[in-house]
């Protein structure tokens, strides 16, 4: 579900997470951050092309959206992403201060490759943070953010499941 302007900033987390094309072995995510109606951040993960294993696209974007406002708070920004966040994106995004994380698809919405963990939700980060001035909410445009991935029973090739 989409609150207020949530739609047109998780569309454009999605144009920016199509950027890469439309195949689901490149793990077409996006990333949008937006503080005071502006977009500060707009990523996709690029990890291959860097190459950088935490090069996710919620970590590239939280680093642009820090280095442009020259500040490591994020504070009062809210964080878009076409996937929820991993568990490293999740850490970051408690770090960098972000008070909302918005994403669309689900961890049951695709494909267990995404995440590393198989019984961790990191909704569960979030509830356990010391932090009590974040919120999180699940499923923006949730289809068609899925629709970027792979389903849950898709048979993926072993050496594109990056989590392996
Ligand atoms: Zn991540």
């Amino acid at each position: 579900m989409c609150v207020g302007d949530d739609e047109k900033w998780m569309r454009m987390a999605i144009e920016v997470a199509r950027s890469k094309g439309s195949d689901p072995a490149s793990s077409p995510l996006g990333c949008v951050i937006v503080l005071d109606g502006k977009v500060i951040a707009a990523e996709r993960n690029q990890t291959q092309e860097l190459p950088d294993a935490t090069a996710h696209a919620e970590m590239m974007a939280i680093r642009r959206a820090c280095e442009g406002i020259g500040e490591m708070e994020l504070r009062g920004a809210t964080l878009y992403s076409t996937l929820q966040p991993c568990g490293m994106c999740t850490m970051a995004s408690i770090w960098s201060k972000v008070g909302r994380v918005v994403y669309g698809a689900g961890r049951n919405e695709v494909h267990r490759m995404y995440f590393e963990a198989r019984h961790v939700d990191t909704l569960h980060f979030i509830a356990d943070a010391y932090r009590d001035d974040l919120e999180i909410h699940g499923g923006c445009l949730a289809d068609e953010c899925a629709g970027l991935y792979y389903s849950p029973d898709a048979d993926v090739p072993i050496e594109e499941q990056g989590n392996l």
